[in-house]
């Protein structure tokens, strides 16, 4: 049995639609880089008082730690939609199960089955 091809359907235009959001949310504080799903985190200019660096750094280290979830996110829907491609999407990584379609609404980047999670 291998799941549904509606079913897939569905769960790549979550992906892509999560995967826009995801983008937007980094492009507002971050910028591309030449490697693709990778964004560097801009520092902001708020002044050169000592406060306002000492704000600036705050904001950055921040947004960094952000980025870092965020880019983790989008490297796993980016390995999600490329298992979609190669048809290996909802098998389980550990185990090569089927993972549980319940599983895949609720988060449809799940790589690993519930038992292996
Ligand atoms: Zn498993």
């Amino acid at each position: 049995m291998s799941l549904d091809k509606n079913f897939i359907e569905e769960s790549q235009k979550k992906l892509l639609d999560e995967k826009r959001r995801i983008e937007e949310d980094l492009e507002r504080f971050a910028k591309p880089t030449d490697a693709p799903g990778e964004y560097e985190t801009t520092f902001g200019d708020q002044g050169t008082d000592e406060d306002e660096n000492a704000s600036e750094v705050e904001e950055y280290t921040d947004n960094l730690a952000l980025e870092n979830s965020l880019e983790k996110q989008l490297k796993e829907i980016h390995e999600a939609l490329a298992r979609i491609d190669d048809g290996t999407y909802g098998y389980c990584e550990n185990c090569q199960k089927e993972i549980d379609t319940d599983r895949l609404k609720a988060y449809p980047a799940a790589k690993t089955c519930i038992n292996c999670n």
